[in-house]
């Protein structure tokens, strides 16, 4: 495409008193005044994505460009350390939120915002990982830099079927550890055995309150679900194992006593992918790309048009949609 051509993003906009996302032409006069100009290649939907695609006040300034992933190639890198023709991926750094994102054809970003693609991954793989998979990566890195081990005993993962717990899963599997994946949705079995589960457990055994104080079970566990599961995780623990917790896809309260914290050694750490440092990054996403299995990556990704995102984000938030979509941001 060549400079002062229209290029097509998801632009979410106020209409009325409802924020509205829809396919809109843009110039590149009308991209924010950032050093690096990325033709975008891919994007992808998260849950996130979705929330924000169907109104649900993630984008805090407004008009926004969606998307809170994005892989391109740079056009123009400015005065910064990128040059034109390098691969770059984005994650998270409130994309979608204060900063026009990845549902765009043309972006201009931040240089402190983009990591080089990863040899041995490609343009794909990135946002068949996108920020689901990154944050998969940082949850074990969490539970490893608790202690954790292969041979420990079985690490549980919730939500499963879903981006992020779909890489955990592998990632897990290919690194030596028994998973457990709990999901709602027996279709998913085949495929969560195909990543690499040992064991399925359904999701109505976590999801309903439970004792405070549980048998022990799990030597360490990714939670993408939060409240009640994550209280019965908690009790479930055993001694001075770790929860790594990054979601929030059965609620945001967390109805659990200190128990398990003072009597067993139990410890909770939260994962955030969003502001997470540089560097911290650069570890995840080179781990990424010599740890996770990208035969078992493309069974977790498929490939969609830009064009359905907005018929997407309501089955994501819905918790329907299987592994991870990644976004043809050209179709
Ligand atoms: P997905 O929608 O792809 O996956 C969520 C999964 O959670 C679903 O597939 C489903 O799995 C399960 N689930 C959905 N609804 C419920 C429910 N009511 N009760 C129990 N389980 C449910 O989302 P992502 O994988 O992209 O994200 C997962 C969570 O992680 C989200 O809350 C997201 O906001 C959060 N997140 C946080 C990040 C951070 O930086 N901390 C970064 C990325 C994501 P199944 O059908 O298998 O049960």
């Amino acid at each position: 495409m060549a400079a002062n051509q229209p290029f097509n993003a998801i632009l979410i906009e106020r209409s009325g008193d409802a924020n509205v996302a829809s396919l809109k032409q843009l110039m590149e006069a009308d991209l924010p005044d950032r050093a690096v100009l990325v033709e975008v290649r891919y994007s992808s939907l998260n849950y996130k994505d979705g929330l924000a695609l169907s109104g649900m006040g993630i984008a805090r300034r407004l008009p926004m460009v969606g998307g809170i992933d994005l892989v391109g190639r740079v056009l123009d890198g400015g005065d910064s350390e990128f040059r034109e023709g390098e691969w770059v991926l984005a994650n998270g750094w409130g994309l979608s939120e204060l900063h026009w994102g990845g549902y765009s054809q043309w972006q201009r970003l931040d240089p402190q915002w983009l990591i080089r693609v990863p040899g041995g991954l490609t343009p794909f793989d990135c946002m068949a990982i996108g920020t689901a998979g990154y944050t998969a990566m940082l949850c074990v890195m969490e539970l490893e830099d608790h202690g954790l081990r292969p041979g420990d005993g079985e690490v549980i993962v919730t939500g499963a079927g879903g981006g992020v717990g779909s890489v955990a899963v592998t990632v897990l599997a290919r690194l030596g550890y028994r998973v457990a994946a709990s999901t709602g949705r027996e279709d998913t079995r085949p495929y969560l055995e195909a990543l690499g589960a040992d064991k399925i457990i359904d999701r109505g055994e976590l999801s309903a309150p439970g004792k405070p104080f549980q048998r022990e079970r799990w030597a360490g566990a990714v939670d993408c679900v939060g409240g009640a599961t994550l209280a019965n995780l908690l009790a479930q623990m055993r001694y001075g194992a770790s929860v790594a917790a990054c979601g929030l896809a059965g609620g945001s309260e967390l109805p659990a006593t200190v128990l398990p914290f003072i009597l067993r050694g139990v410890r909770l750490l939260g994962v955030d992918s969003v502001m997470a440092p540089r560097e911290k990054r650069q570890i995840a996403w080179k781990r990424l790309a010599t740890e996770l299995d990208t035969e078992r990556l493309k069974r977790i990704a498929r490939l969609e048009p830009m064009s359905k995102l907005q018929q997407l984000a309501p089955r994501i938030v819905a918790g329907e949609i299987r592994g991870r979509i990644v976004i043809d941001v050209n179709a």
